[in-house]
C-alpha cells in the first residue's frame, strides 16, 4: 500500500481491480461524480477520467 508511482497497469488510485479483470466493471467515480474534475483538477479517485472499476454481482 506504499506504491505511490504510476500504475503501468493503467488502473486508477479508486479502481477495485485492473480493467478487464472478470467481475468488475466501470462505474462513475463517487468522489467527482464522473466529471473527472475537483477543485480544477484531475480527481485522485479515479485519475481524472471519472470513471471506476468497481465489483458488480456480488454478494
Ligand atoms: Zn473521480
Amino acid at each position: 500500500m506504499s506504491t505511490d508511482g504510476p500504475d503501468p497497469s493503467g488502473a486508477a488510485p479508486g479502481d477495485e481491480a485492473p480493467p478487464g479483470t472478470p467481475g468488475t466493471g466501470e462505474d462513475v467515480c463517487p468522489r467527482c461524480g464522473g466529471s473527472g474534475k475537483i477543485d480544477g483538477g484531475d480527481c485522485p479517485e479515479c485519475g481524472g477520467t471519472g470513471i471506476v472499476i468497481a465489483g458488480i454481482g456480488g454478494g
